[in-house]
């Protein structure tokens, strides 16, 4: 005998149809044909199967043979079936469950649908915009240099990017325990580009049935060659604006205009992004939100009894009931029920459900599928105004809220993170405010640390990192605060610099043995100064004779 899943359960005694109909509306689709006819329609869906069967059982225990599994579904046995469905995606035979959302084009779809239209606009300007004649941002992997909102950091500038970094940690962790998955359901390119672009173009060659949802025809070849047409160009033009976020819009301009031949790494990159962005949304889609995606993985420790999620109200809801409300049947039934009403305010119509483009079911509970795109508060929204319930019953709440409980943003978690994000951001700006038109290191030459010369003057070997970051060429020249030293480099010719340049430049220090003679050491400025008038003393320890 095989169990019928926990969520095909119920939770009363299966003793009626009544039971059976409670059964048959936990089904992805509900069409409820197996309650008339004992027939399921979609016989693929295993689910389906296991209602229509529990439909039909004489007994009604919640159990059903092997052999009458096997005869509906095409499984001789050879397949374990699991218990509980793993993923809203996955079919109990293993198979993938195509989803295909239908849309509520609700209040919140629609302010979706603008921050998705503006994110896009964004990130394809993005990479145009200036400032000081420096790209907002440009993450230019081949020079090492990271240019953001017209600074260029390099990577030794460790102490700005981890503050940057942990800044942008500590902010995600802020906002999610604040407002939970807010990114996820309104600023991830995923949920971006999935729904608001790749999903209408599908709608556009396929048709659908009412808004959205199951598509009204069939493609020939022709017209899926087109499609995967229109993917293939959306794909490549989103690649590039991709890729001009690594090498600047002029390169990439410069490479558009010229053959692939002569910048085949680039050309490979550029269409290496198409076929992985081909793949994500043609195939691989909301696979994304259910398997790979990290941030997903998180929640659980991200999300307190107080962060912004979307949620059903179970008090409200249930007991859950099909079809329009008669005022009578709200009303309470006796002295036990005088607290809870017989019926609840759920109508049972699975429309939340056919509208999240994650496939699941908001009336189970918090889920790490869920995106919070806030689909199924529109759509539910609908369906209480269509039968004259109060909206909300699933809405933008918290796990307290739903308890009855007051909100707070005040939390021991969002002060800790606020505090160091402020912090950090503080730091990072504090430093920014101590970085020169250029940066100048003193690195110690390995080997003797000094040589007495036959002159006797003592001689330290260096070598100075220089890094220009202005924005034009620069020539650097050396000297010594004091006037008895003297500093040698590579001829004494000013050393020439391109913007964002980096050079290694072997410098010797000479000064008389009187100058080490009671320490063994001495300290001295070596001077560095810019043809723009930057300046800048780098303290030296310079050892020589006692
Ligand atoms: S849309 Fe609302 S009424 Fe319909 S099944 Fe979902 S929660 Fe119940
Ligand atoms: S359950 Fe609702 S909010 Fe969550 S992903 Fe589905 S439709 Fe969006």
């Amino acid at each position: 005998m095989t169990s019928i899943p926990n969520s095909l359960h119920s939770p009363f005694p299966i003793l009626s149809d009544d039971v059976r109909k409670t059964r048959i509306a936990a089904c992805s689709v509900g069409c409820g044909d197996c309650v008339g006819t004992g027939n399921c329609t979609s016989k693929h869906d295993t689910q389906h199967v296991l209602h229509a069967i529990a439909g039909k059982s004489a007994d009604l225990t919640g159990t059903v043979s092997e052999e009458a599994v096997g005869a509906l579904t095409g499984n001789d046995g050879s397949i374990l079936m699991p218990e509980e469905q793993v993923l809203p995606t996955l079919n109990r035979d293993g198979k993938r469950k195509w989803i295909n959302p239908s849309i509520e084009q609700g209040p919140k779809w629609n302010y979706r649908r603008w921050v998705a239209y503006a994110l896009i606009a964004f990130f394809v300007v993005l990479p145009h915009l200036r400032i000081n004649g420096k790209p907002y941002v440009l993450i230019d992997i081949a020079t090492r240099q990271f240019t953001f909102l017209g600074h260029t950091f390099y990577p030794t500038d460790t102490p700005l990017l981890a503050c940057l970094t942990l800044a942008t940690f500590f902010s995600v962790m802020l906002v999610t325990s604040l407002a939970g998955r807010v990114w996820c359901g309104w600023g991830c390119p995923q949920t971006v580009y999935m729904e608001f672009l790749f999903r209408p173009i599908d709608r556009l060659f396929q048709g659908t049935v009412g808004k959205g949802g199951k598509s009204k025809r069939e493609l020939s070849g022709a017209m899926q060659f087109a499609r995967v047409l229109v993917y293939l160009v959306c794909c490549m033009f989103l690649a590039h604006v991709f890729l001009s976020y690594f090498v600047g819009t002029d390169r990439l301009a410069h490479w558009i205009v010229t053959p692939p031949t002569e910048h085949p790494a680039a050309f490979l990159i550029m269409a290496g992004t198409t076929l992985a962005m081909m793949f994500h949304f043609l195939y691989f889609r909301e696979q994304l939100c259910l398997i790979a995606c990290p941030y997903g993985r998180f929640q659980s420790v991200m999300l307190d009894r107080k962060s912004l999620i979307v949620a059903y109200d179970p008090g409200r809801g249930e007991p859950r009931k099909k079809g329009k409300r008669q005022p009578q049947s709200r009303e309470p039934l006796s002295l036990d029920l005088l607290i809870k009403p017989a019926v609840g305010d759920c109508v049972d119509c699975g429309r939340c459900t056919a509208v999240c483009p994650t496939g699941i079911d908001i009336r189970n509970g918090l889920q790490l599928e869920c995106i919070h795109c806030a689909q199924c508060v529109d759509a539910c929204n609908a369906v209480m105004g269509k039968v004259g319930l109060p909206t909300g019953l699933i809405r933008y709440t918290s796990q307290d809220g739903l308890e009855g409980k007051k909100a707070s943003l005040f939390r021991a978690r969002t002060m800790i993170y606020s505090a160091a994000v402020t912090i950090l951001v503080g730091l990072f700006f504090f430093i920014l405010s101590f970085k020169f038109a250029f940066d100048a290191r003193i690195l110690r030459q390995q080997g003797s640390p000094f040589t007495v010369r036959q002159d006797r003057m003592v001689q330290n070997n260096f070598r100075l990192r220089l890094v220009n970051r202005s924005q034009g060429e620069q020539q650097y020249n050396l000297s010594l605060a004091d006037n008895e030293m003297q500093v040698n480099w590579s001829g004494g010719e000013p050393i020439v610099l391109k913007p964002g340049d980096t050079r290694l430049v072997p410098i010797d220090i000479l000064f008389p043995t009187q100058k080490t003679s009671v320490q063994g050491s001495v300290k001295a400025n070596l001077v560095v100064a810019d043809s723009a008038g930057a300046k800048r003393e780098i303290p030296i320890q310079l050892l020589g004779p006692r």
